[in-house]
């Protein structure tokens, strides 16, 4: 039974006379605060199915491979100040950058906090979605049961489905990707070889340094190495309080500021990147650098060729390798759905209002199918109010959100370098306020409970 308080919102203003059936798929930290907003809202026929035996998603490290992503020592890049639900804040006592079996709790005491697990199904899969044309959902489930809803909340996240690159030859050693990298202990004594330098890739390579014989991080293109603080303080709430500040200031200042702190990328062996730091999604990392110095990382050119154990890179220098860890990214995939229906596993544009809507696809809502420079589920909790007040019919989609849509694309192009990468990237803050300015006045708010709460 839920526990369930929301302020008075006048009954003239809503569309239906009886709630709608609501599907949310996946229990991560997307589609929990999608739960709970939409129970906050009013929506009291909801079923979340979870593949998992429990809430958190890509947070539930595991020692084998599983849906999570995550390592033994992962800490998240967003701070914990800018890391906590709208209603929830991250407990105090945690530090700066939570580990990831912290994260898991903050998100395991926000399902508790708000009495959610009633509407969860625990260790159900959804095997296929389908949409009839009045709208509705046929949900199939891997327990063979088939259930219909009026809308689908999609929430299966976007960080499991590695994706891999093509070697040019045929490696001999091992070929792995970042999300079945779990512990530095297998690389003892061995020569890794890390490609990419993103927010894994990075990490990876600083973790096995700590371990390994010698450690390569090859790195194609120029990247934005950004350090986790900025003068004492987490690097993100430094960019909050510069988000309001006009462009080309904020990216002088960006620019000005890094340098100060790091000096020129020249002097690591890497070079500086030919864009503004906002124009790709950010690598935070501390150590990588610092690794470079004491000579544990090294960086390398991109790979031109591969052959048994040697590795050829762009600049004509040839090394071997034992292990080959591709810390590439991740395909957005639905395996439920048809891919006549809807398959961006491969798309170069997504076109989506507010990053949720699918202009032919109303009774659709996506949730968290973005990619922010900063935490992911703030965001995620905005969206889900937003979509909650939708269904029930106290926000209304716009006429023209096929334009929207599309204008939404475009602006993602122009904001960022075009590239897969970036076909989801948002800037958090102005994102956050877009999602925000939507949010109908008078929408329930959650009550009953103190939100600096319980984080047993
Ligand atoms: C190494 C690493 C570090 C990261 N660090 C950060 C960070 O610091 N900050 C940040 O904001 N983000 C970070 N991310 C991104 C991370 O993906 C998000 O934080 C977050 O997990 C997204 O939540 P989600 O609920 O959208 O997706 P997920 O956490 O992936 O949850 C999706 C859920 O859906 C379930 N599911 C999927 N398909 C089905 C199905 N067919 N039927 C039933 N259930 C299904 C899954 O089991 C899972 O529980 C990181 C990612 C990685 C890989």
């Amino acid at each position: 039974m839920h526990t369930v308080l929301f302020t008075y919102f006048p009954t003239t203003l809503m569309k239906q006379s009886t709630t709608p059936r609501v599907c949310v798929i996946g229990a991560g930290c997307s589609g929990i605060t999608a739960l709970k907003n939409l129970l906050q809202a009013g929506v009291t026929d909801v079923v979340c199915y979870e593949q998992n035996s429990e809430v958190g998603g890509n947070w539930i490290f595991t020692a084998g491979e599983s849906h999570s992503s995550v390592c033994e020592t992962t800490h998240i890049i967003s701070s914990k100040t800018l890391s906590g639900y709208m209603d929830f804040p991250m407990p105090e006592d945690y530090p700066d950058y939570p580990s990831h079996d912290q994260v898991l709790a903050y998100f395991q005491s926000y399902a508790r906090h708000f009495n959610l697990h009633p509407y969860i199904q625990f260790n159900t899969t959804v095997q296929s979605a389908v949409k009839h044309p009045d709208e509705s959902w046929e949900i199939t489930l891997d327990n063979g049961s088939v259930e219909r809803f009026d809308y689908l909340f999609v929430a299966n996240g976007h960080h499991s489905v590695p994706r891999m690159p093509q070697l040019p030859g045929v490696f001999e050693g091992e070929f792995l990707h970042s999300h079945s990298y779990k512990s530095s202990n297998p690389y003892r004594g061995k020569k890794v070889l890390v490609i990419g330098a993103g927010n894994s890739g990075c990490d990876c390579a600083v973790e096995i340094s700590r371990v390994a014989e010698h450690v390569g991080i090859s790195i194609r293109s120029p990247k934005y190495i950004v350090p986790k603080f900025f003068l004492g303080k987490p690097t993100d709430t430094f960019n909050e309080v510069m988000s309001f500040l006009p462009k080309p200031l904020l990216r002088f200042l960006q620019k000005i500021s890094l340098k100060i702190q790091i000096g020129s990328y020249e002097s690591y062996g890497l070079k500086t990147p030919d864009y503004p730091v906002v124009k790709s999604h950010p690598t935070l990392n501390s150590e990588l650098l610092y690794k470079i110095r004491h000579g544990k990382v090294h960086p390398r050119k991109g790979i031109s060729k591969v052959s048994g154990h040697e590795v050829t890179f762009t600049d004509g220098t040839t090394e071997s390798y034992d292990v080959l860890l591709a810390a590439t990214g991740y395909k957005i995939t639905f395996p439920f759905f048809d891919a006549d229906f809807l398959d961006y596993s491969e798309a170069d544009r997504i076109p989506l209002y507010l990053r949720m809507f699918h202009p032919n696809h109303p009774s659709l809502v996506l949730i968290g199918l973005f990619q922010p420079q900063g935490a992911i589920w703030p965001l995620s909790d905005y969206q889900a109010k937003l979509a909650a007040n939708y269904v029930m019919g106290r926000w209304q989609m716009p006429q023209n959100v096929e334009t929207l849509a599309e204008a939404d694309s475009d602006f993602i192009e122009r904001e960022f370098i075009k590239s897969k990468r970036h076909t989801i990237e948002v800037h958090y803050h102005p994102f956050l306020r877009t999602l925000a300015r939507q949010i109908p006045k008078g929408a329930p708010e959650w009550s009953g409970v103190p939100s600096q709460a319980v984080h047993s």
